[in-house]
């Protein structure tokens, strides 16, 4: 399958799945030295080959019809940081969505399969859509895969493009069991000692996006775990201090 054909059946599936609605959302993704990425104005599910527009990595249009998606500095930031990133998704899931208006990131460790794929899924500061504000909001955050952008939407990188849309469908899916979660009671995280254990298997797959964060310890209490990155530079901050 072409790239190009790949992109319109994962718009198909952002928009089928109720992910995106009207003209919402972009798809990109790499293509040599220059990129693919979705037209804005028309709607994700029902896109042509002949709409996807070919784009440098300075944004300068090289082919296609239409105009380039609004947000493709955004993309265009993470592909410049990110050699690693092959494809990237931005949606607008409604669960999500609702975290980040809500000002939650998600955090819990609920489930072995979200601390497996996502671990943290952080919430960027707000930023005015389609302005170069957005991405630099993006700042600090280059080391997640997935992301919620408050009073927006998600999203998603990965190494394939259907690694970055199985990621969009998995952060919508951990907003849902947060949400039901929450709304039923007081969550109980695992505990922190089987995060431990999954953290082993995210070492072994390969899997370095956003540490876990928020576990149980004795049945009863969250613990908060810092983060790696954040561990790092906590440590960071102390030897400047000590040296300084
Ligand atoms: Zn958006």
């Amino acid at each position: 399958m072409s790239k190009k054909a790949e992109i319109v059946k994962i718009g198909r599936r952002l928009y089928s799945k109720g992910l995106v609605t009207g003209y919402e959302g972009n798809i990109s993704e790499r293509n040599g030295d220059s990129i693919l990425i979705t037209p804005s104005g028309l709607c994700k599910g029902y896109l042509k080959e002949d709409d996807i527009i070919e784009i440098n990595i300075l944004g300068e249009k090289l082919a296609g019809n239409g105009v380039p998606s609004s947000e493709t500095a955004l993309h265009l930031k993470v592909y410049r940081e990110r050699e690693d990133i092959q494809a990237i998704v931005h949606a607008h899931p409604p669960t999500a969505t609702g975290f980040a208006c809500a000002g939650m990131g998600l955090d819990q460790s609920l489930t072995a399969e979200t601390v497996l794929m996502l671990g943290t899924v952080p919430l960027v500061p707000y930023g005015t859509p389609s302005t170069s504000e957005l991405p630099d909001t993006l700042d600090g955050f280059m080391g997640y895969d997935a992301l919620l952008l408050a009073n927006h939407g998600a999203m998603t990188v990965g190494k394939t493009l259907e690694n970055a849309y199985f990621l969009m469908e998995q952060v919508e899916q951990y907003a849902k069991i947060s949400f039901v979660a929450n709304t039923l009671g007081t969550p109980k995280p695992l505990p922190c000692d089987e995060v431990d254990k999954l953290m082993a298997l995210r070492e072994k797959f390969g899997i370095n996006t956003g540490d876990p964060t928020v576990c149980s310890r004795d049945g009863q209490v969250t613990l908060y775990r810092f983060s790696r990155n954040e561990l790092v530079n906590l440590i960071q901050e102390i030897l400047n201090e000590v040296g300084g």
